[in-house]
C-alpha cells in the first residue's frame, strides 16, 4: 500500500463482490498449494478466472488491477497477497464482520475483587464478554470475543479458549507487543487508588497499555500482567497450576488473599517488586518504571514476611 492512499478509498476498494470473491479465491488456492507442499504460490490469471463469478477476462482484469497495490501484489508468475489483502482476507473467510452469537450466563471459577463471593457468571451480550458477580453485581473482567471464537466454540469450551486468548495477548503487552496490531505499547503505572476501584481491595498499583499504532488498551492489576510472565508461569507449572490456562478473573482472590502483591520499592525512578506466594515458596518479580521485568528470582515465602 502506498502511503497517499486514504482508509476510506482503500475500503472503497472493496465494495464490489467480486474483488471480495477475488481475495476469497486467492486465500483459497494458496491453502490448497501450501496443504499439497507447494508451498504459497502466486495465482495465475487463468486460476483466478477459474475461481471467481465473473462475466468475462475482461472485467476480471479490470478488477484485478484495482486490487493490485493494496490487496494484491503482481509477480512475474500471477498475484499474491500484500499485508493489507492477507488480513482482510483472513477476516472475510472467518466472517468476524458477523455478530459473535450470544451466551450465558455460565459460572465460572474466581471470586468477587469486590464482596469476595464466589459468585462470578461469564455473558457475552451485547457484542461484549463480560464476568460479573451475580451476588453484588459488579462486573469482574470484560474482555473481546471474536464472531469465529463464538462459532468455534460454546459453553465452558468457549471460556476456555478465551482464557488461552487473553493469556497470551497479555504475554505479549508485557514484552511491548501490541497483539492487535503488531506495533508497541507504551505503559503506564497507576497507583489503585487513583483508579475506580474500592479502597479496600489490595491492588496498589494497575498498569495501563497503550497501543501507540491502534489506540488499543490493556489494562489490568500490576500483579495480572505479571502472572502470565514466563517466570510466573515455570513457577505455577511446577506447583501444578497451568496460569495460561486461567482467566484474570480467577486471579483476584490471590489479589483478596494476600498471596499476590504488588510494591513500590523505588521512587526515582520508579521500581515495582510483584511477590506471587504458594505454599513455602515464592516468586519476587521486579519491575522498572514502565512495568517491564527486569529480575525474577524465586525465594522461600517466609524470608519475604
Ligand atoms: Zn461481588
Ligand atoms: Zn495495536
Amino acid at each position: 500500500m502506498t502511503t497517499e492512499q486514504t482508509a476510506d478509498a482503500v475500503f472503497g476498494l472493496l465494495s464490489n463482490e467480486i474483488r471480495v470473491d477475488v481475495l476469497r479465491a486467492v486465500a483459497t488456492a494458496q491453502n490448497e498449494a501450501e496443504q499439497s507442499g507447494g508451498g504459497i504460490a502466486e495465482l495465475p490469471f487463468s486460476e483466478i478466472y477459474e475461481r471467481v463469478d465473473v462475466d468475462s477476462t475482461s472485467k476480471l482484469s479490470y478488477h484485478l488491477t484495482e486490487l493490485t497495490g493494496t490487496f494484491l501484489r503482481k509477480g512475474d508468475e500471477g498475484y499474491s497477497f500484500t499485508h493489507a489483502g492477507e488480513r482482510m482476507a483472513r477476516f472475510v473467510l472467518a466472517e468476524n464482520y458477523d455478530r459473535p452469537a450470544e451466551f450465558g450466563p455460565l459460572e465460572t471459577d474466581g471470586t468477587c475483587l469486590f464482596c469476595g463471593e464466589s459468585a462470578l457468571e461469564a455473558t457475552l451480550h451485547d457484542q461484549y464478554f463480560v464476568v460479573r458477580c451475580s451476588a453484588c453485581g459488579r462486573p469482574a473482567t470484560g474482555y473481546t470475543v471474536t464472531p469465529a471464537q463464538t462459532r468455534a466454540h460454546d459453553g465452558a469450551e468457549l471460556l476456555e479458549a478465551l482464557k488461552r486468548k487473553q493469556a497470551i495477548e497479555y504475554e505479549l503487552v508485557q514484552r511491548n507487543v501490541c497483539p492487535e496490531c503488531g506495533g508497541s505499547v507504551t505503559t503506564e503505572v497507576r497507583a489503585a487508588s487513583e483508579t475506580t476501584l474500592p479502597d479496600e481491595v489490595p491492588i496498589s498499583f494497575v498498569t495501563i497499555d497503550e497501543c501507540q499504532h491502534c489506540l488499543r488498551i490493556y489494562s489490568g492489576p500490576m500483579t495480572y500482567s505479571v502472572a502470565y510472565h514466563p517466570a510466573s508461569v515455570a513457577f505455577h507449572w511446577d506447583r501444578g497450576v497451568d496460569i495460561m490456562q486461567t482467566g484474570m478473573w480467577e486471579f483476584h482472590d490471590h489479589v483478596r488473599d494476600g498471596r499476590w502483591t504488588a510494591e513500590r520499592i523505588e521512587t526515582d525512578p520508579p521500581e515495582y517488586r510483584v511477590v506471587f506466594r504458594r505454599s513455602a515458596a515464592a516468586l519476587t518479580v521486579h519491575l522498572d518504571d514502565t512495568a517491564r521485568v527486569t529480575r525474577t528470582e524465586r525465594v522461600r515465602s517466609r524470608t519475604l514476611d
